[in-house]
């Protein structure tokens, strides 16, 4: 069978650079499709087709009802493509198969469509109340931004991607995307829907690269208005320190270290599996992982036991195969971070009470992987303790008193998710005091359309998602009206007799 190719979709148009790469895939390294490989040119060419398309202007006059429409159009041409998309997902990302029909590509068509409906209703203009003390009244309009620049990791591609062009497009800014270099290809089948659906062209733009120099340059471009990112803090640190230079407006979904708290009144069959799933979902790469483990004291030896005992029944391996619970790592570079990980954690102290290595047999001769590790014997200190991993590793912490939890699960520079196990009054009394964008409560990973997602401190800036979305790209404009009767009526009458 041919190896399919990819090229760059810029102003309409599918173009290619004269530079290829491969996608290969991170269970098997078998080469999946090339894509052409974008640079400082086409960022150039693509950010000036986004400029001239607002400026054109026949998308952001488009009525917000006919942009939801096409909004809904592509959800529906998604819907029809969910196997077959989600195959590919996995084949590009090694994310099982489980995860990316209901995740990446059912989740990001839900929230297309909702995103869809809020374009349909978000209040674009309003008037506002009169003005004393002269009859002047206003009239307060929510403006796109403009060129609008998305650049998203490669762990859960689609929906990230939708969380940020779907409201950009709402809104009726015009979009460059920058995917992921080990993960384009999905955002450029999603390109391919955008195309199909009749997207005016310059509104949307794909421009594959890599981090350093094409999503540098992209994030530092004059003529960008926004940047929306989703990655690692280092990097949205740097594109917050660029973004001052031209006052960009700027969200940023950066890492974490979930803390997870099993309290005495859970059910631990449950709170087990909940840790499992919240640690190792996305084969351990979700920056809203539930990576710190933080158990009562008195029950430590049984939790951890039979955290050990479940964790074995997992399967790791094919992530096509619908049997498998946990896949590969992304690539060699990230493979060799974890391992390194490994080897700080035991000059910590923490032993690795199930995994820390790489399985072996058939199935693991050729690609990246990684044994689920669960590592108990450090505190909270601890640099595998502090420092997200992202890969499959959890860390178990023990705490004395409810309040002592509660300190130990906000003791992080990040803050995007936690969870408490237990009691439901007592732990949304738990949770309150929580320092995370997302708390859930006897479950994890619930990310819902309708609900903000996003984090406090160094996890990032603004929400993705949930009811105020469109807010995020628009700029607020207020317009006053004065009907005054006459100037002795008016405020000029300050200066002017
Ligand atoms: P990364 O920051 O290295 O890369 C993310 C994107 O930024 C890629 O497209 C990359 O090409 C680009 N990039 C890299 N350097 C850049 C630069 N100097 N300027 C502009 N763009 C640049 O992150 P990664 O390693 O690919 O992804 C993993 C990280 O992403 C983890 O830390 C994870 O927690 C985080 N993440 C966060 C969320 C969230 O919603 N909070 C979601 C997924 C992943």
């Amino acid at each position: 069978m041919s190896v399919p190719h990819y090229s760059l979709y810029i102003n309409g148009e599918w173009v290619d650079t004269g530079e290829n790469y491969e996608i290969r895939s991170p269970a098997t390294e078998e080469l999946v499709a090339t894509v052409a490989k974008g640079g400082v040119a086409q960022v150039d060419q693509a950010v000036a087709a986004a400029k001239a398309a607002h400026e054109e202007g026949t998308w952001r006059r488009t009525p917000p009802a006919q942009r939801a429409a096409l909004l809904n159009d592509v959800a529906t041409r998604l819907g029809g493509r969910i196997d077959e998309l989600a195959a590919l997902q996995t084949r590009e990302n090694g994310a099982t198969i489980r995860i990316t029909g209901a995740l990446h590509i059912g989740l990001s068509i839900a929230q297309m469509q909702y995103l869809a409906d809020q374009a349909a209703t978000y209040e674009f203009e309003t008037a506002g109340p009169e003005i004393g003390p002269v009859p002047a009244e206003g009239l307060v309009r929510r403006e796109p931004l403009g060129v609008v620049a998305a650049i998203v990791p490669w762990n859960i591609p689609l929906l990230v991607i939708v969380w940020k062009i779907a409201p950009a497009l709402a809104a009726g800014n015009t979009v460059v995307l920058k995917p992921d270099e080990h993960a384009p290809l999905v955002a450029l089948e999603l390109a391919k829907e955008f195309e199909a659906a009749g997207l005016p062209p310059g509104v949307l733009n794909v421009v594959t690269g890599d981090g350093e120099p094409t999503g540098a340059y992209l994030s530092g471009h004059p003529d960008v208005r926004k940047v929306a990112f989703t990655g690692s803090t280092a990097v949205g640190k740097s594109i917050l320190r660029q973004s001052a230079d031209t006052v960009k407006r700027v969200t940023l979904e950066l890492g974490g270290k979930g803390p997870n708290i099993i309290l005495d009144s859970a059910d631990l069959d449950t709170a087990i599996d909940g840790a499992l799933f919240a640690a190792l979902a996305n084969n351990g790469q979700a920056c809203e992982a539930g990576t710190r483990l933080l158990i009562p004291s008195s029950n430590r030896d049984e939790i951890v036991s039979r955290l050990v005992e479940r964790a074995r029944t997992l399967k790791v391996g094919d992530p096509l195969d619908p049997a498998t619970g946990v896949g590969p790592i992304i690539s060699k570079v990230q493979h060799q971070r974890i391992l390194d990980y490994f080897a700080i954690a035991e000059t910590e102290g923490a032993k690795a009470v199930i995994g820390g290595g790489v399985p072996t047999g058939p199935g693991f001769d050729k690609g990246y992987w990684i044994e689920p590790t669960i590592f108990v014997g450090v505190t909270n200190d601890a640099r595998i303790a502090r420092e997200e991993v992202f890969g499959p590793v959890l860390v178990v912490l023990t705490y004395d008193s409810v309040e002592e939890a509660i300190k130990i699960a906000n003791d992080t520079d990040y803050g995007l998710s936690a969870g408490v196990w237990g009691d439901e009054d007592q732990a949304i009394e738990i949770a309150r005091e929580l320092d995370a964008g997302m708390v859930w409560i006897n479950d994890w990973h619930v990310i819902h359309p309708a609900y903000p997602f996003g984090g406090f401190k160094q996890s990032g800036l603004g929400r993705e998602g949930g009811p105020h979305a469109l807010d995020e790209y628009t700029e607020a404009k207020f317009i006053s009206l004065n009907r005054s009767p006459g100037p002795e009526a008016r405020a000029f009458a300050i200066v002017i007799d």
